[in-house]
Order: structure tokens, then sequence, then C-alpha cells
């Protein structure tokens, strides 16, 4: 799947909403869509990164970008109906959304996992997806009929299809993630909309360096080595994919 050629104009005139656009693999993901011609709406909870990445897509003139400052922890349904109607009123279209943002937690024994951290990571890795989700439906639905297709990526992990020790909260709330992801593919099996889980596999950022320290990141995967296959997910030439779990680095 990392050796799709993906056109220069694959996702011209779309509009696609990335959250977690600030670093890491989601930061990649938005600049990859912008240079291949959509209108990204970077999502995420530190302003100064998504603003970063707004002047690099600005810089080498891509499509100008929309700026979502929001903490996922803290935000509730009415946050997300909200900015479901901002981006109908603006875009009036919504094509793609990569749900990217993701909260590790502490690896521990299951016995040592703390209750606010569990209610943190689920809060975040799960409950925020389907709050979102159920917010911009709607508009993705109307995406799809008026446009020929629409696409829904949530991010799932080589632990949210087996389990692993110490990966408690994390690996729960990923497994929470595919059954999402194909209760949702299934309600949408008649309609343009495909909805699909994406393993990145290890790859080099914050996160895979703070749950494996002694590892060197130069033996890892980096972001952009990961892009022909985000990119093949959310433009047309995944029509008709639904229900799946690509998995970006095979064993
Ligand atoms: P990073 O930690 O590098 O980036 C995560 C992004 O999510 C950051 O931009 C971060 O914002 C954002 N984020 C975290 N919490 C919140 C929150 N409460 N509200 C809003 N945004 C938030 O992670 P990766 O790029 O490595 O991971 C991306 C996805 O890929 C995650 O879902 C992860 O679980 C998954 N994954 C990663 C693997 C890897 O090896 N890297 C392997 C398997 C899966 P900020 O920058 O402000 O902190």
């Amino acid at each position: 799947m990392l050796d799709y050629q993906a056109p220069q104009a694959l996702l011209k005139d779309k509009v696609i909403l990335v959250t977690g656009a600030g670093d890491g693999i989601g930061r990649e993901a938005a600049l990859t869509y912008a240079a291949h011609g959509a209108t990204v709406i970077l999502l995420g909870r530190t302003s100064a990164k998504l603003e970063a990445v707004y002047d690099q897509i600005e810089a080498a003139g891509h499509p100008l970008p929309a700026i979502v400052p929001v903490d996922l922890k803290g935000a509730t349904k009415s946050h997300y109906l909200g900015m479901a109607e901002t981006f109908a009123q603006q875009f009036g279209r919504l094509d793609g959304v990569l749900f990217n943002a993701g909260l590790l937690g502490t690896l521990s024994p299951f016995e040592h996992i703390q209750e606010q951290e569990w209610d943190e990571v689920m809060q975040v890795n799960v409950k925020s997806e389907f709050l979102l989700t159920q917010a911009l439906l709607p508009l993705i639905r109307q995406t799809a009929k008026q446009h020929g297709d629409a696409s829904i990526v949530y991010t799932s992990s080589s632990v949210g299809r087996k389990g692993r020790a110490y990966w408690g909260t994390y690996a729960i709330s990923k497994f929470a993630i595919e059954g999402m992801m194909e209760v949702l593919a299934d309600e949408l099996e008649n309609t343009a909309v495909r909805v699909n889980t994406l393993n990145p596999g290890g790859t080099r950022t914050k996160m895979r360096a703070s749950a494996f320290p002694g590892e060197d990141p130069q033996t890892l995967k980096t972001p952009a080595d990961l892009m022909p296959l985000y990119l093949y997910l959310m433009g047309t030439d995944s029509r008709g994919k639904t229900g799946q779990t690509f998995v970006a680095q095979p064993k």
C-alpha cells in the first residue's frame, strides 16, 4: 500500500478535516493533503503548532487551510455541533475526515490503571471521535451524495486488534475505534461514504518515542513514508473500500 502513487490533483476541490494536525503523523497528512489540492481544516489543541502548519501550506501556495484550536479532552457535544455548522456554512462540503489525534497515556500493569487516566484516554481517543463523527455525518453524507463519495478514516494501532501486556487503556481505546468503524461502515454500506481504520505501525513521532524510549528512531519509518496510504484512503481510488483495517506496515 505504501507504493500507491497519487495523482498530484487527487484531492483538488475537496475539503478534509485532520485532527491532531499540529504534530507527528497528522501534521504530515495535513501538509500532504494540501499539496494534493485539498482545503484542509487543521484541528488540534496547540494553536502555535497549527499556525506553523498553516504558514507552511500558505508558503507553498497550496489552498489556504482553516484552523480549529480545540482540546478534545474538554470539548462537548455542543462544541462539535457548532463546528459542523461552521464547516457547512464556510465550505458547504466535507469530503473526508482523518481522525488522527490520540493520547497514549501511561503504559502500566492493568491493576495500576488509574481511573482518571482511563477517562482521559477514552475521552480523547474514543468519545470525542464518536461525538465529532455524529455531528459531522449529515454534512459528510450530503457531500457524498452531491460529489460522489466521502471518506472517514480512524487511526488504529496493532494493539487495537491484538491486546498487549501493559498497553492498557490505549489498546482498549483502539479496539473501541475498530468496533466503531465496523458498526458505522455497516450502517453506511449502501451510501457513498466509506469508513475504514488505518494502522500506521511504528512511526518516528513523539508518541512512539515516549512508548519506546530505548529505540533508535532512525530505524523507524517517518510520517512522510506512510503518506501514500493516507492519500489512497482519502482519494477516489479507494471508492468502494469500506469496513476494513488498512495496515501501513504489515509484518
Ligand atoms: P503525536 O503524539 O506525535 O501527535 C498526536 C497529535 O494529537 C498531536 O498533534 C497532539 O496535539 C494531538 N492531540 C493529542 N491530544 C489531543 C487533545 N486532547 N486535543 C486535541 N489534539 C490532541 O502522535 P502520532 O503522530 O505518533 O500519532 C498519531 C496517531 O497515530 C494516534 O492516533 C496514534 O495513536 C496512532 N499511532 C501512532 C503510532 C506511532 O508509532 N507513532 C503507531 C500506531 C498508531 P499536540 O501537538 O498539541 O500535543
